[in-house]
């Protein structure tokens, strides 16, 4: 019998999973549910008020050398498992987060806050991303090199890197974990996971599930712990040179640290930083689709997702009828808690990110910005902001700079093509770009000018499981989704045969 924490209590009867058994507080290592080492436990607050809900282990450096020796001894047998069968068993997997996507979605929304019904647009999401790999899984196909020269043959074959450390965000618990687990796993990898040290419980019922789905013991090894400790675990990992590969998402400091301390050992890694994503609206953009494509782009999350456009660039030709038509969608958001079906924005993630929303927005007041909707914090003592519409913006804000990360949009005017190209590029960051025209020839021109890994063209939704997603610059490299996203996974291996 495995042994766990005492379960998680959840106070929100609405987010209440019907399976008590997916609420889980333990560490998952070597197909075991093991609390810390030290017994030590850490809290998960509420997002909307800030009040503790549930406690989960809170690990230190043995637990993560015990995940990563877990990892290492499953390794062997996995790599060499028919890819077939662990197709078979990711797909398994894929239903079982069908079947249960309810209680996952209840879990999402209780510990990150978003809106149920976006909670469950977050499991099919992520669903889809394990059902994708299952079927990339029996396609690492290699190659034949015909010119060998005499009496050799030169082939290439894809082998899976090792093991991998998946270090998670927590704007998106499922689906982020999800679309890291599934291409290592099907590429034959075993994997080490530290969810968001806010939202790991949504990770956690999904290993639970693994686990019904019978991922041999040792292939996905878990691990929870509180910020304090996560430079901890995680340094453990970076240390261990049997982790032959990173895979990140998250904020661009903590990247470029863990690019800087995985030099030691050299590991491959793949990181999903952050972004500052521009938006542009032509003189000649359907207005309507662009309105639309940016409240699906912005809002969504609540503005807490790294694709969200923070600049949106719109030419002087349209600017007025644009701003009207948007700030009436904007000012007809509904902003709510995650279980109320109404609400279309939930809390902030915690004080600390409506700190930053209200200091972008109080900065861009006091720098000439206009505002157009919202403005304000919505209750004292919760973390609900107003959706917030901006006119005036320009590059000597805070906001035209940084990632705000909450529903704030802002109104950059502009007169020409070549003008906003430049402005739009000028930021470290490459993550996400979009631009709504409907000439031709300037929708070539621009693609290829915008320094980003996303291009979103007449859309406002990009990401998808058959797609790469991934930035330049400062924004990170790697891609996950796509065939793409498995090669990230595996290594290239060149063979030469002599005497043939
Ligand atoms: P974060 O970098 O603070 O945390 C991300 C993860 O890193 C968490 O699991 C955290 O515990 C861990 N972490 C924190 N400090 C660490 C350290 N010193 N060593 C090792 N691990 C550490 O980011 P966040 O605030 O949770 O997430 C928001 C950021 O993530 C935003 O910048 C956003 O743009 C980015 N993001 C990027 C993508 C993408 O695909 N590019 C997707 C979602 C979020």
């Amino acid at each position: 019998m495995n042994s766990r924490l005492p379960i998680a209590v959840i106070d929100d009867d609405a987010l209440q999973p019907n399976r008590p058994e997916l609420v889980c507080s333990s560490n998952f290592i070597g197909g075991a549910w093991t609390p810390a080492r030290n017994g030590a436990t850490y809290t998960i607050a509420n997002p909307a008020s800030g009040q503790a809900f549930a406690e989960v282990a809170d690990s230190d450096v043995l637990d993560a050398r015990a995940a990563a020796d877990s990892a290492a001894a499953a390794f062997a047998s996995w790599r060499k498992r028919p890819a077939r069968e662990r197709a078979q068993l990711l797909k398994r997997w894929h239903a079982l987060i069908l079947a249960n996507a309810d209680d996952l979605a209840r879990l999402i929304s209780r510990e990150q806050g978003k809106p149920l019904a976006e909670a469950r647009g977050e499991v099919g999401y992520g669903a889809s991303y394990v059902e994708w790999f299952a079927e990339e899984a029996v396609r690492t196909y290699g190659d034949m090199i015909p010119e060998g020269g005499r009496g050799r043959k030169l082939m290439v074959v894809k082998e899976p890197v090792g093991v991998v450390a998946a270090v998670t965000p927590w704007n998106f618990p499922l689906a982020m974990i999800a679309r890291k687990i599934a291409p290592a796993l099907a590429a034959g990898c075993t994997v080490l996971a530290k969810p968001a040290e806010d939202t790991p419980l949504t990770a956690l019922a999904l290993v639970r599930l693994a686990e019904e789905a019978g991922i041999p013991l040792g292939v996905i090894n878990i691990v929870t712990a509180s910020r304090a400790q996560t430079p901890v675990v995680v340094g453990e990992w970076l240390k261990d040179a049997r982790v032959r590969k990173i895979t990140f998402t998250g904020s661009t400091a903590v990247g470029k640290s863990l690019a800087r301390d995985s030099a030691a050992t050299l590991k491959k890694l793949s990181l999903e930083l952050g972004g500052n994503a521009p938006f542009i609206v032509f003189d000649d953009a359907d207005l309507d689709a662009a309105v639309k494509g940016l409240m699906v782009a912005k809002f969504r999350n609540g503005g807490q997702t790294c694709v969200s456009p923070n600049r949106v660039y719109v030419q002087s030709g349209v600017y007025d009828a644009f701003a009207a038509r948007l700030g009436a969608q904007v000012s007809a958001l509904k902003v709510g808690p995650a279980s109320d079906p109404g609400s279309q924005v939930g809390p902030m993630i915690n004080l600390r990110a409506l700190d930053k929303i209200m200091q972008h927005v109080a900065d861009a007041l006091a720098h000439g910005g206009v505002l157009l909707a919202g403005g304000e914090r919505l209750a004292p003592d919760g973390t609900y902001y107003a959706p917030t519409l901006i006119g005036n913006a320009h590059a000597g804000m805070l906001l035209a700079n940084e990632e705000t990360f909450g529903p704030v949009v802002a109104l950059f005017p502009f007169e020409h093509e070549d003008e906003v190209v430049a402005q739009a590029n000028d930021t470290p960051f490459g993550l996400a770009a979009y631009f709504y025209s409907r000439d031709i020839a300037r929708v070539w021109r621009v693609a290829d000018l915008l320094e980003t890994g996303i291009v979103g063209i007449n859309e406002g939704a990009l990401a998808a499981e058959s797609a790469p997603f991934g930035g330049v610059k400062e924004s990170g490299y790697g891609r996950e989704g796509s065939r793409y996203g498995l090669d990230d996974y595996m290594h290239t291996k060149y063979l030469c045969l002599g005497g043939v």
